[in-house]
């Protein structure tokens, strides 16, 4: 989701019984889903284990994968801090005055290889343009840059971030070991894309009423930096 910035700070979790997960994981889990990287040109230095995920990109209904029996206990702290962020938000309240919680469309374990990057682009589908992705460091090192808009810099591990993924970013892993990221989409129901609120302020947001801006057929400028970014 666009929002005025590159990087939003949620808060931070305790990572390491996550990273002792991780690294005693098989090195075969990791193929399994080969979806992300075959499908994307951008995700080819990338391997993906699907917590909650669907190819479709849809926004409602995820389907969750076997994989989440296992991580849900240890990712349980970083899903209830980005829920509270969001939930306890002027927007979030707003929305949620009696009615039913947000919820994750989609969170997925991703590793980043050693000397690996994900070439700039921005995230240009409905689900993708209207859900919050956060991203958490469980594995990382010094010499790993992210960059959204004009800014690049080294998220820690345990550092929960919100992205600007309608913004152009890109990853860089220059170090000797690979990154392992845990990616969370949170939906707030409800919550209309910048550009709705501009376009069709009278109408909810939906994969037609927002397909021009979704795709940056028309070009989004509604926060001051956007034309930049
Ligand atoms: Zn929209
Ligand atoms: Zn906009």
């Amino acid at each position: 989701m666009n929002f005025p910035g590159n990087f939003r700070y949620i808060g931070e979790v305790d990572v390491s019984a996550l990273k002792t997960l991780v690294l005693g994981l098989p090195e075969d889990q990791w193929q399994r889903e080969s979806y992300r990287q075959q499908r994307y040109e951008v995700h080819r230095s990338t391997e993906t284990i699907n917590l909650v995920f669907d190819p479709d990109f849809r926004h409602t209904h995820p389907t969750r994968f076997p994989a989440l029996e296992t991580f849900e206990p240890l990712i349980r702290p970083a899903l209830g801090l980005v829920a509270d962020y969001y939930e306890t938000s002027p927007r979030g309240r707003e929305l949620l005055q009696g009615k039913r919680l947000g919820y994750f469309i989609r969170a997925n374990v991703v590793r980043l290889k050693a000397g690996g990057d994900i070439p700039p682009h921005k995230d240009g589908n409905f689900s993708l343009a209207h859900s919050h992705r956060v991203h958490l460091p469980i594995i990382t090192n010094d010499e790993v840059r992210f960059s959204v808009g004009s800014e690049t810099r080294n998220l820690p591990e345990g550092t929960l971030y919100e992205i600007n993924n309608r913004r152009t970013h890109s990853v860089h892993n220059a170090g000797p070991e690979d990154r392992v990221h845990l990616i969370l989409d949170y939906v707030l129901r409800g919550e209309k894309c910048c550009c709705g609120e501009r376009l069709h302020p009278d109408t909810v947001c939906s994969p037609q009423a927002c397909l021009e801006t979704d795709q940056f057929r028309i070009p989004c400028t509604c926060f001051p930096d956007d034309a930049a970014a």
